[in-house]
C-alpha cells in the first residue's frame, strides 16, 4: 500500500469543504485499484468564517481527514509548507478548495508517475473570466520571469502538482521565508511532466487575491528568483554617468566655440529631478532585497499552528 497526501490550502472556504470533499472522494475507486489509501489536509489558514467547523464535521464522518489550523492569516505559501511538513504520503498533492483544480485529473497524474516521471505539474491554458487586466499583467510577468530568471516558470501555471517523496523532500529543504512555490518547483528540478486543462472558474465564494496582493506576490517572486533587477540598477547608474560626460562635453564646446552664456535652469531643473528620480528607484529596487534579507534573517517562524486534528 501507499499513502497520497492531498493538501487543501483554505482561507474563508466554508462554503467549498464538504464540495470538494465529495468531488475528491469520486477518485475512490481508483485508489481502491491502485492500492493507494489517502489522507486529506485540510489547512485552515486563519479563516474567519466556518471554514474550521465544516472541516471538523467531515473529520466526525471519515478518519482520513485531517485539520491544521494557523493562528491567523500566514499566505496560501504557508499553507503549502505547512502541508508538506505534515504529509506522511509517500505521493503528496495540492489542490484549490474551490475546485479550480479539477480532482478528476488524478488518475491521468498518477499513469505519469507510473511512467517515471518525479512529478506532474498542470497549467492552465487560457484565463477565460479573469479581468483583462489582471491576465495582462500576469503575462507580462511570467514573460519578465522567464527573461531575467534561469529557474523556469511557466505561465499559467497552478500549485496543483502530485509529487513523490523525493520531490518533497527536496523542497522541504528549502525552508526559506519568502517562498514563492511556482519558482521552488522548478528550482528542485526532478522530470516534470506538464498538463494542460481549460480554465474552471471558481465554483462558489471570490477569490482571495486583490490586485494589490498579486503585485506585492509578483515582486517576492521576482527577489527571490532573480538579482537582475540589481544588476539593472548599476546599468542605469553607468548609462547616465556616460550621459552626463557627453552633456558636459558638449557643454564646454559650445562655451569655448560659440561663446553661449550659460543659461538653462528650467532644464537643469528637469535634469535634476529625473536623476534623483532614478536614484530612488534604484534604491528602492535595493531597499525590497535588503528588506527581504531582513525578514530572512530573523528566522519567524513560516507558520504557526491553533489546532491540529
Ligand atoms: N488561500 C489561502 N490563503 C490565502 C489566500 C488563499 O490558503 O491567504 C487559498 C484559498 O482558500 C484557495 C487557494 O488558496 O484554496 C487559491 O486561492 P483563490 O482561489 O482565492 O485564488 P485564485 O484561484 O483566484 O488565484
Ligand atoms: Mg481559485
Amino acid at each position: 500500500m501507499k499513502l497520497l497526501s492531498a493538501i487543501v490550502p483554505c482561507y474563508n472556504e466554508e462554503e467549498n469543504i464538504a464540495d470538494f470533499y465529495q468531488e475528491f472522494i469520486k477518485n475512490e475507486a481508483f485508489f481502491k485499484e491502485n492500492d493507494i489509501e489517502l489522507e486529506l489536509w485540510y489547512i485552515d489558514d486563519g479563516s474567519k468564517d466556518n471554514t474550521v467547523s465544516e472541516v471538523k464535521k467531515l473529520i466526525e464522518r471519515d478518519m482520513r481527514v485531517h485539520l491544521l489550523s494557523f493562528s491567523r492569516n500566514f499566505g496560501k505559501e504557508a499553507a503549502i509548507y505547512a502541508g508538506l511538513e505534515k504529509a506522511r504520503g509517500d505521493y503528496v498533492v495540492f489542490l484549490d478548495a474551490d475546485l479550480q483544480d479539477p480532482p478528476a485529473l488524478l488518475p491521468e497524474m498518477f499513469q505519469y508517475l507510473n511512467e517515471g516521471y518525479d512529478s506532474v505539474a498542470t497549467r492552465r491554458v487560457d484565463r477565460k473570466g479573469e479581468p483583462p487586466i489582471r491576465s495582462f499583467f500576469a503575462r507580462m510577468f511570467y514573460r519578465l520571469m522567464r527573461k531575467i530568471s534561469k529557474t523556469e516558470i511557466m505561465d499559467g501555471a497552478r500549485d496543483y502538482r502530485l509529487m513523490t517523496r523525493k520531490v518533497v523532500d527536496a523542497i522541504l529543504s528549502m525552508p526559506e521565508y519568502n517562498r514563492f512555490s511556482k519558482g521552488i518547483f522548478g528550482w528542485v528540478g526532478f522530470e516534470t511532466k506538464w498538463l494542460e486543462f481549460d480554465n474552471i472558474e471558481r465554483k462558489k465564494g471570490e477569490t482571495k487575491w486583490s490586485f494589490w496582493k498579486l503585485f506585492l506576490y509578483s515582486i517576492d517572486g521576482i527577489t527571490a528568483f532573480s538579482t537582475a533587477p540589481l544588476a539593472f540598477a548599476a546599468v542605469l547608474g553607468v548609462l547616465f554617468c556616460l550621459a552626463s560626460f557627453a552633456l558636459i562635453i558638449f557643454t564646454i564646446v559650445r562655451k569655448a566655440l560659440f561663446g553661449d552664456p550659460t543659461s538653462g535652469w528650467p532644464s537643469l531643473v528637469c535634469i535634476i529631478s529625473m536623476i534623483s528620480g532614478v536614484q530612488l528607484f534604484c534604491l528602492g529596487i535595493v531597499g525590497q532585497y535588503l528588506a527581504k534579507m531582513y525578514m530572512e534573517v530573523k528566522k519567524r517562524p513560516i507558520y504557526l499552528v491553533k489546532e491540529e486534528i
